[in-house]
């Protein structure tokens, strides 16, 4: 039934130190939690196909994908600041690429990727495994972004045994199916500039431009235009890790381990561990309970982008570029995120167009929102409506004095927009998502994947993506979070 697929694995034909040639270990007794169809229509699966005993054998690591080459890369990384040396896909078997499209119709090559399925030579001190609920988390955070239109690994499905694994407790194993163009990482350039291999950091040089950067960077022809590409391709990167950084920063998330092994090299969110999505919002909100120094906290996201793109441009010094040139890349990234950020806060709050009195308007709203810890979600999402009625927005804010000082403002600046009162909240609530993937909301759908049911991973699904939308019967999802969800910790631990 797979075997109609078009798959190829173009990462394998790079030299044999990218990577090692090798089975995944799969699952024990094995069921099929979920399939993303929106995900599976993009790689041409149709529903006889997902649901097939020959995909779950694929999907949860005891068959290889017919036509495919079974490998775990090689990376290395900075790990919260600190060189770490060698890393690499420790968890993580690359089935090959599958012929697909992308979501706008554009014939495009899908990698598949298993995360759980079994050791590598990777693996350091893990047991190359995945817990199902750490699989959940992302799951469903895939599916999120990519409502939400922010650059994102996808998720194809999710299968789980009783296989045991053991963590703070003994919990049970699970693998998702991740779906991306190529799971290359800032980490896998500084593997090669670490092991002091300036050919083999051009070959990947070579292959991620030629076949992820093609409309947009010349490939060198010979040693004197390196640097043009190197140059013209740290541009690109430059530009979508500035952007992801807005895009995250303007739905309230955090990454949680923005280490350089997390960071796609295509500007896409990758590796969803202790990730959150704020409910109150905290500017130094640090979702990840072993990020003890707040280092990847919600208001640093922006400043370890720029940090982490010093550290892939540094490994170009190897190829002869000048580090006036790589900086020259780097300089463009503050202006970028800047301007982007800027532009989704206008379009978030409605002002149509940034005026130079608005920075003040923009200011106190941070300000007020962290010392109430309003609900960032929904504090957007509910200032589309003040002009009508403003009781439910300001319902959100325990302590009302400043929020309704600063709202007579707001109003008198609505008052002077040239767009109709229609056109304004329709473009908010187009920008304003109302279901976000709340901690709570996953734990949820844990506690149900946990009893193999997955209506709420379905429902959820539902309102996750198309979050802009009110759906009916589903509007408990946009509610704030119960009590119990302060209690909820995430760490590394996956
Ligand atoms: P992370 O912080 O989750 O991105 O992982 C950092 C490194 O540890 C990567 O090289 C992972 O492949 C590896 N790793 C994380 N968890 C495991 C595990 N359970 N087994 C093997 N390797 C792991
Ligand atoms: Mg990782």
């Amino acid at each position: 039934m797979l075997s109609t697929l078009k798959v190829s694995n173009t990462f394998a034909a790079l030299s044999s130190g990218f990577y090692t040639r090798l089975p995944a270990r799969g699952l024990n007794n094995p069921g099929l939690l979920h399939v993303n169809p929106d995900v599976a229509a993009l790689l041409g699966l149709d529903s006889t196909q997902t649901g097939s005993d020959e995909f779950l054998q694929v999907m949860s690591g005891n068959s290889a994908l017919p036509g495919g080459i079974t490998l775990a890369a090689v990376y290395s990384g900075h790990q919260f600041g600190v060189w770490a040396g060698q890393l690499g896909d420790g968890r993580a078997h690359l089935l090959g690429a599958i012929a697909g499209h992308d979501e706008n119709g554009k014939p495009c090559d899908w990698e598949l990727q298993l995360k759980g399925a079994g050791l590598t030579p990777y693996s350091r001190m893990g047991d190359g495994r995945a817990v199902l609920r750490s699989s959940v988390r992302e799951y469903l955070a895939s599916a999120a972004m990519s409502g939400l239109g922010i650059p994102t690994t996808l998720a194809l499905c999710i299968t789980q045994s009783e296989d045991p694994v053991y963590r703070e407790t003994t919990e049970t194993a699970a693998i998702v199916t991740r779906v991306a163009p190529t799971f290359i990482r800032f980490g896998s350039f500084e593997h090669w500039f670490a092991n002091r291999r300036p050919d083999l950091l051009k070959e990947l040089l070579d292959y991620t431009v030629k076949h992820f950067f093609a409309s947009e960077v010349n490939l060198a022809q010979n040693d004197a235009e390196v640097p043009a590409m190197v140059c013209g391709f740290l541009d690109c990167v430059t530009e979508r890790t500035a952007k992801l950084m807005a895009d995250w920063m303007c739905v309230g998330f955090c990454h949680g381990v923005m280490n350089t092994d997390n960071m796609s090299i295509l500007g896409l969110t990758l590796d969803y561990g202790p990730y959150g999505f704020m409910d109150g919002f905290q500017a130094n909100h640090i979702c990840n309970h072993s990020d003890t120094e707040g280092r990847y906290a919600w208001d640093q996201q922006a400043s370890i982008g720029l940090w982490n793109l010093y550290r892939l441009a540094n490994c170009f010094v190897i190829l002869g570029v000048s580090q006036e040139d790589l900086l020259k890349s780097l300089d463009r990234y503050e202006a970028i995120f800047t301007q982007a950020f800027q532009e989704k806060l206008v379009r978030k709050m409605g002002l149509h167009q940034w005026q130079e009195s608005d920075a003040g308007l923009v200011e106190q709203w941070w300000q007020i929102l962290h010392s109430q810890k309003a609900d960032f979600t929904l504090s957007f999402r509910y200032l589309s409506e003040v002009m009508q009625d403003d009781s439910r927005f300001l319902g959100l804010f325990s302590d009302k004095t400043a929020i309704t000082e600063w709202l007579q403002q707001y109003k008198a600046r609505i008052g002077t927009l040239s767009i109709t009162e229609t056109e304004r909240v329709a473009s908010m609530n187009a920008v304003n998502p109302l279901y976000v993937l709340r901690n709570y909301l996953a734990e949820r759908a844990i506690w149900d994947a946990k009893l193999k049911n997955s209506v709420t991973i379905e429902q959820l699904l539902t309102v996750l993506k198309d979050p802009y939308t009110e759906h009916a019967g589903l509007e408990h999802f946009a509610a704030l979070p119960p009590d119990w969800a302060n209690e909820i910790s995430v760490s590394c631990s996956s």
